[in-house]
């Protein structure tokens, strides 16, 4: 326990946390029933202490972002230096910050080459929501404007904003607030588990590729203007495409002269074991929506990387963009995202991700002698574990996520945060894990399947 939590009366925040603190993603009614919220006080590398003094093992890193894992004074003192210099100063009207400009020309310094203008935001929702409006407005610029539709995928997370969460395919998300805005449209995730039947993944790759062309033709190819994807599809259930899906993706948005967009909040920063998803996945995207890795997490900064044929037109055609957010390139935030980007480099997280990939996956596989356990996979340091009640026949449990969440409730009770999207668990820890730590997350994941399997066993077939 720590000096500050033991001063803290547990009870009494949590009652005023279900009082006044209406909470993101939560089910309001059983969040009340269920006694309110735990209470996460402290961390360090890859673990969390909650206000009871239990200690976890933080399979999520946070929500897939604490890249460089908890506790470093480098950044806190980044942000604390910067704030005494200047706290705040905005990037509006033909003026910078020294943090914000360093910070772009960083970003560019990690991409390839054609990426050499960043634009800040502050979540990766207002960066997929700003990539609409400026994309509809390059298409324009173009000449173009009939260019305006949206292709994403089924069970697709690019945000919570309008526009964001109307690019994703998470259909519960859809249902609520009247989404998706017209122009959108999903198509099949390219998730061989649940969709490849007796196809092989690389035959489902293709498979899975061909419903884009499909939908691209139904929507008439000139008035489709981007296609968007996470590289590797994370709130989905850590979905990796096969190997000939993305190659196929890039063949058909080049063909009809439509916008790649890889969504790299996760995967960017190295959580793949290379800078960004789509060097992994082997694709060369035109728009790069980043956040969450970042600035690991530490304070809120998000950003779209554009490439140069997209800012051409900006500078040619002249004419104000009328879009920006008042904390955009935040000074603070850039000088802590900066400082996080130095340590990935210093440390090399990025080859120690890519090291240590085959490593997380061969314990993955380990547990695929469970009973419960369907199929395992991981890239760098992000994997999954399918959850099948007959796992000869890939077949799943009645209520799409009522047995991941039993499996996530008993993976807290061992000691790991590992989350469930549905019946998938997902594992995304901090990428500075070690061998022996990544041994002590499989061993406690085992547990909780146990616990699991002696709740559902009369269900299994
Ligand atoms: C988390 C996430 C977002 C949204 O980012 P926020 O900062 O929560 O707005 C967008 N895309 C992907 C792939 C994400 O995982």
């Amino acid at each position: 326990m720590t000096a500050h939590s033991k001063n803290l009366n547990i009870a009494e925040l949590v009652r005023s946390d279900i009082t006044h603190h209406f909470h993101p993603f939560t089910d309001h009614k059983s969040f009340h029933a269920e006694g309110g919220p735990r209470v996460i006080t402290q961390a360090d590398g890859i673990w969390i202490w909650d206000a009871n003094g239990n200690k976890l093992l933080d399979g999520m890193a946070g929500l897939w972002c604490v890249n460089v894992g908890y506790g470093r004074k480098d950044l806190a003192e980044a942000a604390y230096r910067q704030m005494l210099d200047l706290p705040y100063y905005n990037t509006f009207f033909k003026t910078t910050t020294v943090p914000s400009t360093e910070l772009a020309a960083k970003i560019s310094s990690v991409m390839p080459e054609r990426f050499k203008h960043i634009f800040f935001v502050n979540s990766g929702s207002e960066a997929n929501d700003t990539i609409v409006r400026l994309v509809r407005h390059y298409w324009k610029l173009k000449g173009k404007a009939y260019r305006t539709h949206f292709i994403g995928r089924r069970r697709g997370y690019h945000g919570s904003t309008m526009a964001a969460a109307s690019l994703g395919g998470m259909q519960g998300m859809h249902e609520q607030g009247g989404l998706p805005l017209p122009g959108f449209h999903h198509v099949l995730q390219p998730h061989w588990f649940d969709f490849g039947g007796d196809l092989s993944p690389d035959e489902f790759g293709l498979q899975a590729a061909a419903e884009v062309e499909k939908k691209i033709l139904e929507l008439g190819p000139d008035n489709v203007a981007a296609f968007i994807g996470e590289p590797i599809q994370g709130a989905g259930g850590v979905i990796i495409p096969p190997k000939t899906y993305w190659p196929e993706i890039q063949k058909i948005c080049r063909k009809y002269g439509i916008l790649i967009i890889a969504d790299e909040v996760i995967c960017g920063f190295g959580r793949t074991g290379k800078w960004w998803g789509f060097e992994t996945m082997g694709f060369e995207p035109d728009i790069v929506p980043m956040a969450k890795g970042l600035s690991s997490g530490y304070l809120p900064i998000g950003a779209v990387a554009f490439s140069d044929s997209i800012i051409r037109e900006f500078f040619d055609k002249g004419g104000e963009f009328y879009h920006g957010m008042t904390y955009a390139g935040h000074p603070v935030a850039a000088a802590v995202a900066l400082k996080n980007i130095e340590i990935l480099q210093s440390e090399k997280l990025v080859e120690h991700t890519a090291a240590l990939g085959p490593y997380l996956a061969k314990a993955l596989r380990s547990l695929e002698d469970h009973p419960l356990v369907g199929e395992t996979r991981s890239v760098g340091l992000i994997g999954a574990i399918e959850l099948a009640s007959d796992k000869a026949r890939r077949a799943r449990f009645k209520d799409p996520g009522r047995v991941g969440t039993i499996c996530r409730d008993h993976s807290f009770k061992a000691g790991l945060i590992m989350r469930a999207c549905w019946d998938t668990m997902v594992l995304a820890p901090p990428l500075v894990i070690s061998k022996k730590e990544i041994d002590e997350m499989t061993r406690l994941a085992r547990q909780a399947l146990d616990a699991t399997l002696a709740d559902v066993k009369h269900e299994m077939k």
